[in-house]
């Protein structure tokens, strides 16, 4: 039988990553109702109904609002019976007990966060929104209400970062036990705030 996955993108996020050159919308004033109508019409459009795996990415799909959450989630579930990995990307301050919560029972059991660094100052030159507090309350939110797999992603050759700086978010990321870490070096993309 053939094996049908999905990605489905949430193009908004609350603020523009300063390396950032994802598909990806300032939130504010975007038009993301009509953006979910969209996709939920494409969705039950496709055929596809059953789904071994969906991975719901962007931008950041945990910047849309609780409601906005809600009916996205009630819509894949609806549509598609997903047979294994329902991962969710997000953001270590966007995953408050409310929306996790809303996440785990929806079947979410993947969560992606986009740590990138443990170190505030360079949290503050990528323009991430998160603080590092915002990481250990993000996954203690996740594990509360018993979503299975944490994945965090990291970043390496950032400006001013040094070896030990990367280790140090490693070894931080290691030590909370996490199933599985991404690591990434940063492209200086054109058109981004690093490159203009
Ligand atoms: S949160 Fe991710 S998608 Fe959004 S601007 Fe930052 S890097 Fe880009």
């Amino acid at each position: 039988m053939e094996v049908k996955s999905a990605y489905i993108h949430i193009p908004f996020c609350v603020r523009i990553c300063t390396y950032c050159d994802f598909n990806k919308y300032f939130i504010h004033n975007q038009p993301v109702d009509e953006y979910l109508d969209c996709l939920i019409k494409e969705m039950c459009d496709s055929e596809v109904r059953v789904l071994e795996t969906v991975f719901v990415g962007g931008g950041t799909p945990t910047a849309l609002s609780y409601k906005q959450l809600k009916r996205l989630l009630i819509a894949i579930t609806d549509i598609f019976e997903i047979k294994g990995e329902f991962s969710f990307e997000a953001n270590p301050d966007e995953l408050t007990l409310e929306k996790v919560q809303l996440l785990k029972d929806f079947g979410v059991n993947r969560l992606s966060m986009g740590v990138q660094t443990f170190k505030p100052e360079l949290l503050e030159i990528l323009g991430r929104t998160h603080h590092t507090t915002d990481i250990y309350q993000a996954v203690t939110n996740a594990r509360a209400v018993g979503i299975p797999s944490i994945s965090l992603d990291l970043m390496y050759h950032l400006p001013q970062q040094t070896l030990e700086d990367f280790k140090d978010s490693l070894e931080k990321a290691l030590a909370m036990d996490i199933d599985h870490i991404s690591s990434y070096g940063l492209i200086l993309e054109p058109k981004t705030q690093f490159q203009t």
